[in-house]
């Protein structure tokens, strides 16, 4: 087990005073790993492959927020719809069909984040800003009974240059303001951004919501 104690005090700490959540990335790590986290209190947890979350969920505790942060498949929705607490990488209006498709099914509400392409790389999914913006200004959401749009998620490019970095989250930011106005809803409050490596930047530019991964469970394979 390689969980690093000291840097989740440190980083909850942190966060306590700048009223951030943390989802505690926990992909390709095994279950005493997550369960060493789960025994200080940490609730929430991220994870990007639909089978390794739901095997995980079956044996770990009920009371665990299951967030979904990966590329989700359409037609793999019905498996995470019965449990999982926020659906991070919504990249599409398909996709969000089919997350409240499966949600009336279970008879519940899905949160759900909308993925922004803010990141300079093309292998990164997402709505862009004018798609976003279309969507929100034509009333479809209101034909997704069962899903809450809470926020909106994104991932900078993977690069040193901090400057891009952080003129990437200044834009997301931008966008997630835009978007509340836009929308007006209560629910509205979440924007997920920053992971190990851009966490404090993220944070700075607006984010009040972290996946931090490595940094808790040490560098994955
Ligand atoms: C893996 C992953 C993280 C965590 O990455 P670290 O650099 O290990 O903190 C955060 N967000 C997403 C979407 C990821 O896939």
């Amino acid at each position: 087990m390689s969980v690093n104690i000291e840097a989740y005090h440190s980083i909850k700490e942190e966060l306590q005073t700048k009223n951030v959540q943390l989802v505690a990335v926990s992909k390709t790590k095994p279950n005493e790993d997550i369960q060493a986290l789960y025994a200080l209190g940490q609730r929430s947890f991220g994870e990007n492959y639909v089978q390794e979350l739901v095997d995980k969920a079956a044996s770990l505790p009920a009371d665990i927020h299951w967030h979904f942060i990966g590329h989700l498949q359409s037609n793999k929705v019905k498996y995470i719809a019965p449990f999982v607490y926020l659906i991070h990488g919504v990249d599409s209006e398909k996709l969000l069909a089919e997350i409240n498709k499966q949600a009336i099914k279970q008879n519940k509400m899905i949160a759900c984040l909308l993925q922004v392409h803010i990141a300079t790389e093309e292998t990164k999914f997402g709505f862009d800003a004018a798609s976003l913006h279309e969507f929100m200004a034509s009333g479809r959401l209101s034909n997704y009974s069962n899903v809450v749009v809470k926020g909106l998620m994104g991932m900078a490019s993977f690069t040193e240059d901090k400057a891009l970095v952080e003129k990437e989250f200044s834009t997301l930011k931008t966008i997630y303001d835009q978007t509340a106005t836009q929308l007006n809803n209560v629910h509205f409050d979440t924007l997920s951004m920053g992971m190990s490596g851009d966490y404090a930047l993220a944070i700075e530019k607006g984010s009040n919501l972290v996946r931090i991964g490595s940094l808790l469970f040490g560098a994955r394979n």
